[in-house]
């Protein structure tokens, strides 16, 4: 056994992590103490306390952390992270009118490129380890092919969603250059790259999306569509979507936030599982985060964070968001009604299986990755930060991973059994390059809006507030002493 200080971490040789508070986010969502967890090639070998490890492996202190899988995310637009932060201060109509009618069109391959390196190297950082890029800026198949180098080159696990918003699904489906590049891109049975094809259901009565449903079916692949975005895509889509057989339980409800009880029971009949953005359902305007209407229909759930250009690909911030929204939903309710809510019904526990094993199952990747058990292949976490204040007391496990840990407290990062992020610090990956690229989509993009668009698309116009009132302040006019003003 060896405890190296700067590890050597050569590709096939054993790790195991050492003495940690270990989220197993098993079907007994078993929690160990002072736990190991053994990694060897490509899989978890044991999970369990004092394992006796092959000589060479290496051994990771993990004294005063947490290890957990690998978390999932279900739905980002990658593309986007080169606009990071852009649109802060956006709501969806803003968002539509920059992307899909004004600037989406501009984004080059090497743009989409740019956008995905940057946030896939961040997914991993983040202890994402598995993340789904919905990718919808996908013009033609250079582009295409650009956001695919991107995730091939970095060391995480990636599902790429085609889309492509700049025409409807039933004509970019139908493109004979769509199936070549599927067949030139993908091979079955790999499970760091897999495929889906990501659209809405905006066509109207005549359901032209139809085609495109068909050629997924063809070729086996699940679909994502965002569903229940307020006044965007409604209970008619759920409906012929079901009406056509089209509802599977591979199917992904991303938002699924304004939608009647029927669509939700045409959902849980079907199988199917929803993705929720809750930072973006909370700031963009798709409805609010649909956490209890999901728990009582019985629907799956799985994290997303959505687009950097608004947030940060972090599931923390998912987790955290979530949790308080069905929790600010419960309170407010109680409030209106004279009640006091005693007893939360969503848990930190529940959180954290949504942002692991929750995705696995939605991806159907439940046999692979989403929880620490023998057999499975090693994407893993650990959450440990010795210089941070916010690591002790660990009380309660699921609550530290919700409320208290954030990125930085990402220590070491394990994705298919290859240590990616050690230290702090990641390991085999180009931030450099990255970065470079997002700065030259910055400039390209600056000089292709012009100064003038360029900064009213990141400013826009505050409503005016209409300010009550205020009995209690007063105001003094000569004669009168202590009288209301106006
Ligand atoms: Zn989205």
């Amino acid at each position: 056994m060896t405890t190296p200080s700067s590890p050597d971490f050569a590709p096939g040789r054993p790790v195991v992590f050492r003495n940690a508070t270990v989220l197993t986010m098993d079907d007994g969502h078993h929690v160990l103490r002072g736990g190991d967890v053994l990694i060897s090639g490509e899989r978890i070998v044991s999970v369990g306390h004092a394992l006796e490890a092959p000589s060479d492996a290496v051994e990771i202190d993990a004294t005063g952390g947490i290890v957990m899988p690998g978390m999932i995310d279900t739905h980002r637009h990658m593309w986007q992270t080169a606009m990071r932060g852009y649109g802060a201060d956006w709501t969806l109509s803003q968002y539509f009118v920059w992307y899909y009618l004004q600037w989406g069109k501009t984004f080059r391959p090497q743009d989409v490129y740019a956008g995905n390196l940057l946030s896939a190297v961040e997914a991993i950082d983040a202890g994402v380890t598995t993340t789904v890029d919905w990718s919808h800026g996908l013009q033609t198949t250079e582009h295409a092919d650009a956001a695919v180098d991107a995730l091939e080159e970095v060391p995480g696990r990636f599902v790429l969603a085609y889309g492509n918003i700049q025409q409807g699904p039933w004509e970019w489906s139908a493109a004979p250059e769509f199936r070549d590049f599927v067949s030139r891109r993908f091979t079955s049975g790999n499970d760091m790259l897999r495929l889906q094809m990501a659209f809405d259901i905006t066509g109207g009565e005549e359901f032209p999306e139809q085609a495109a449903f068909e050629v997924a079916r063809e070729l086996g692949l699940p679909v994502t569509t965002h569903a229940g975005v307020w006044g965007v895509t409604t209970d008619d889509g759920i409906r012929k979507m079901h009406e056509g057989g089209f509802m599977t339980p591979s199917t992904i409800y991303v938002h699924a936030s304004s939608l009647s009880a029927d669509s939700y029971n045409r959902i849980a009949a079907t199988g199917g599982s929803a993705s929720l953005s809750t930072e973006s359902e909370q700031s963009a305007g798709q409805g609010y985060p649909p956490t209890w209407k999901l728990r009582e229909h019985g629907i799956p759930v799985s994290l997303s964070m959505d687009t950097s250009v608004w947030w940060s690909g972090d599931l923390f911030s998912a987790m955290r968001a979530t949790l308080s929204a069905d929790r600010v939903r419960e309170h407010l309710e109680a409030h209106g009604k004279g009640e006091t809510v005693t007893n939360h019904k969503l848990r930190a526990e529940q959180v954290v299986s949504w942002a692991t094993r929750g995705g696995a199952d939605a991806l159907g990747l439940g046999s692979v990755t989403g929880s620490l058990e023998p057999g499975k292949k090693a994407d893993v976490v650990l959450i440990k930060n010795d210089d941070s204040p916010v690591m002790v007391p660990l009380l309660h496990p699921y609550g530290h991973v919700v409320f208290q840990a954030q990125r930085a407290d990402v220590h070491t990062v394990v994705v298919n059994g290859r240590v990616v992020k050690y230290g702090h610090r990641l390991l085999g990956t180009n931030l450099a390059k990255a970065r470079q690229a997002a700065e030259q989509t910055v400039e390209y993009l600056q000089g292709a809006l012009g100064p003038e668009a360029w900064t009213e698309g990141m400013h826009p116009e505050i409503p005016e507030t209409r300010v009550v009132n205020n009995p209690y302040t007063y105001t003094y006019t000569d004669g009168q002493d202590g009288q209301p003003g106006s």
